[in-house]
């Protein structure tokens, strides 16, 4: 079922997680240790991580140094089938534009139909580790509204070679659609108002929802929406949750994400004595933010699990 569909039936706040596919190494039972303790919130759906390649450099016996492509994160696919198996709960894969060509996009998306999946988060990626910007794989998309427009092509069947045509009697590609919005700009922006406009943008190509990078404070995300609704952005808005569980967390969180952390729970963070109380901070922080959002009237409420489901658990749990 589409992501549309489930907040336009809710009665009352659903839940929804992301998780991220395990280290190479490890095993899908991490992803369902995560997930069978939530799976008591009956989410609408589980969204999974795409993490594309990046480059290290392995010292060789001669002491050069060799430029080696690696995948840490492989699986987002397998997961997403998985966990429909498993649980027989839609599965979300985000799909990005950074490594992907427009080729490899379109077998991406065959593949994800073949599974029956209905939606995909749509996002551009951030740039490589050893690149100070982003760019687009030859014959890429540069921007997440290109990739849009590519699902949208491929659901009214249109194919990138035009020879391929949809054959009769086959229903069409129907993905419902996220992409990223961010109640504190995203970090490349240059203000607000440059970024709002890129939004509606990715609306306009055919976004039929919008999930949000993770905030601390409500009245940003209330803003946002509403600056969004001013420039005729319709779509359902899903908050996006996060607890914070360290103290390392006041600076990487804002570092890596580009948003603010109140300063109420900082100094809360700042005065525990120990990790479990930061933790419990953390936990309460979430869930004053959960019931707000929830008594606001928010339809799905999305949380960063991070692979670590206790926090997460507490937090719905005190507002299920
Ligand atoms: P875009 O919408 O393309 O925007 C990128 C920047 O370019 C913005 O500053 C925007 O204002 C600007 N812009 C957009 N269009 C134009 C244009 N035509 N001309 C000039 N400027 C333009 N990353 C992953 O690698 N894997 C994931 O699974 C993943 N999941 C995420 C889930 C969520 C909910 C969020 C919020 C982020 C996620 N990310 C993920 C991170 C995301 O890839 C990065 O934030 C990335 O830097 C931007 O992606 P985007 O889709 O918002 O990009």
């Amino acid at each position: 079922m589409k992501v549309t569909e489930y907040i336009d039936n809710a009665k009352n706040s659903l839940f929804s997680f992301e998780i991220l596919p395990p280290l190479r190494g490890h095993d899908i039972q991490d992803i369902f240790s995560t997930l069978d303790p939530l799976m008591e919130f009956h989410p609408p759906f589980i969204d999974v991580t795409y993490h594309r390649e990046e480059f290290i450099y392995v010292e060789k016996e001669n002491g050069l140094l060799q430029r080696k492509k690696i995948s840490r994160r492989p699986g987002t696919v397998g997961i997403c089938s998985a966990i429909m198996n498993k649980y027989g709960v839609d599965a979300v894969p985000h799909l990005i534009c950074g490594g992907f060509n427009k080729q490899m996009t379109e077998n991406a998306l065959i593949d994800l139909n073949f599974l029956g999946i209905d939606n995909v988060l749509i996002l551009r990626g951030d740039p490589l580790n050893s690149e100070k910007s982003f760019f687009a794989k030859e014959d890429g998309h540069r921007y997440a509204v290109e990739l849009v427009k590519q699902v949208k092509n491929l659901n009214q069947g249109k194919y990138l070679d035009k020879t391929f045509i949809k054959q009769k009697n086959y229903p069409l590609f129907n993905f419902c659609v996220g992409v990223a919005g961010y109640p504190e700009k995203h970090l490349e922006a240059p203000n607000m108002e440059s970024d709002l406009f890129f939004l509606k943008k990715k609306v306009d190509a055919g976004a039929d929802y919008i999930v949000t990078q993770m905030f601390f404070d409500n009245k940003k995300y209330f803003s946002f929406v509403k600056k969004c609704r001013s420039e005729g952005i319709s779509v359902p808005i899903i908050p996006g949750i996060k607890p914070i569980s360290s103290k390392h967390q006041l600076n990487s969180l804002p570092a890596r994400f580009y948003l603010s952390i109140p300063n109420e729970l900082v100094k809360e963070v700042e005065k525990a004595k120990d990790k479990k109380t930061v933790f419990h901070i953390g936990i309460e922080w979430a869930i004053h933010q959960s019931k707000e959002l929830k008594n606001s009237g928010v339809k799905v409420i999305h949380y960063y699990t991070m692979d670590k489901p206790e926090n997460i658990y507490q937090v719905v749990q005190a507002i299920y």
